[in-house]
């Protein structure tokens, strides 16, 4: 067999699989065609040379906000994808059922990157949120309707991966623990997943995590106080083992303020790894403290988590929770999906949401990435520093005209 794309002479991670050695990998079609110790360079029209680099499943950022110029907080998936090895971004709930289809038409059929979304339960999706207006979305209950839910859900099945709420003072204002029901209800009828939400209380974690089922997602699983998952001694509150035993997925979710140093330190000290790693990128974290998937990545693996593990958390995890086996996986036949990431060494700071400073002496870098197949280079790789501060920048408006890349859409 002839390929049209052979990355060769890499580090394979499949977590999935639990594969690590150095294999080739070959693609033909937009799928993964073999992977072998040794594949020769003429059988393949390209050859990416992937020497001292790790090749691993394409990651999948399930907490994102990529409705770049239809939502105030959107950023532009295909700007980050490279940089940022993301082959797919999860856009959690930017859109509602009242402009879904913007969405679809204007952003996610026309992205070069894959894009997959949660549909909000607020009929209007998230839009008042900037560094000096917040209306939450849920902070009037006339918005969020179950049935305008269901069926955009329905209508756009191919592309929506479940219902997403946003509880919680500034998301829901006084309505308390209301959106949540309603969004489940809205996931029930829709035999879809729920991605929670919490913010500061009411409601607490305790009125919305016992709610959740098997398969819904719990997301900012590490915020800082108040309503943090543990006590200030650091110990693990119990509905968070609760949850966990009853099979609630938990996603970092790291944002502007979601991710907190010392209880990501004490979740993990007591076995409790998030199962799922994202960055909640938008416009007012591109700039720090999240930046994307890879800096968050790079700081639970400063904060010890194994590679294969962090790398499960951001492929096979998300894949999982969103029901795609063709995703997050590195397997003949499954969608051609590749990050090509190096492990820098260096002297790096990195910052969490509340201000707090970690020194690490390797981070995650992206050399770039395949997307159904196709290569996309991160051209900036080489002139990425070896010593490095990740904390928030003073964001500035960005009025840029977004890359569109017409004719290519990948669901
Ligand atoms: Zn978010």
């Amino acid at each position: 067999m002839q390929f049209d794309l052979l990355i060769k002479g890499g580090r394979l991670i499949d977590p999935a699989s639990g594969l690590d050695a150095q294999r080739d990998l070959a693609i033909v079609d937009g799928r993964i065609a073999a992977i072998d110790a040794e594949i020769p360079f003429e059988r393949a029209a390209r050859v990416i040379d992937a020497t001292g680099s790790i090749v691993a499943p394409g990651l999948i950022d399930l907490h994102s906000h990529v409705y770049w110029g239809g939502t105030s907080l959107g950023v532009d998936a295909d700007r980050l994808a490279a940089k940022s090895g993301t082959t797919t971004f999860i856009d959690a709930g930017s859109a509602g059922a009242g402009n879904f289809l913007g969405f679809r038409r204007h952003v996610i059929e026309r992205s070069k990157v894959r894009i997959l979304a949660y549909v909000n339960i607020s009929f209007a999706g998230i839009f008042g949120f900037s560094q000096t207006v917040a209306v939450g979305e849920c902070s009037d209950l006339r918005l969020c309707e179950p049935r305008e839910t269901v069926a955009a859900a329905r209508e756009h099945a191919d592309v929506v991966v479940g219902v997403k709420v946003r509880s919680g003072r500034h998301a829901g204002g006084t309505s308390g623990i209301a959106p949540v029901d309603l969004a489940l209800e809205a996931a029930d009828k829709a035999g879809l997943p729920l991605m929670a939400h919490i913010d500061e209380p009411p409601p607490g974690r305790s009125e919305v995590l016992p709610r959740l089922r098997k398969g819904d997602i719990l997301t900012h699983c590490f915020r800082p106080f108040p309503n943090a998952p543990v006590f200030a001694s650091g110990a693990v509150r119990p509905d968070m083992r609760l949850a966990r035993e009853r099979g609630v997925i938990f996603d970092i979710g790291h944002g502007m303020g979601s991710f907190d140093f010392e209880v990501a330190k004490a979740m993990l000290s007591e076995g409790l790894a998030p199962d799922v790693i994202s960055s909640d990128v938008h416009l007012y974290c591109v700039d720090g403290p999240a930046f994307d998937i890879l800096v968050c990545m790079s700081k639970l693996l400063a904060l010890g988590m194994p590679l294969v593990e962090v790398l499960r958390a951001a492929t096979q995890r998300p894949a999982e929770a969103i029901a795609r086996p063709d995703l997050g996986r590195l397997a003949i036949g499954v969608v051609g999906d590749v990050a090509v990431l190096r492990l820098r060494p260096g002297h790096f700071t990195f910052v969490d949401s509340v201000g707090a400073s970690l020194v690490a002496e390797q981070r995650l870098v992206s050399a770039g990435i395949v997307v159904g197949g196709t290569w996309w280079p991160n051209e900036a790789v080489d002139d990425l520093g070896e010593t490095e501060r990740f904390e928030a920048h003073a964001h500035d408006t960005h009025v840029e005209v977004a890359s569109r890349h017409f004719g290519h859409s990948h669901y």
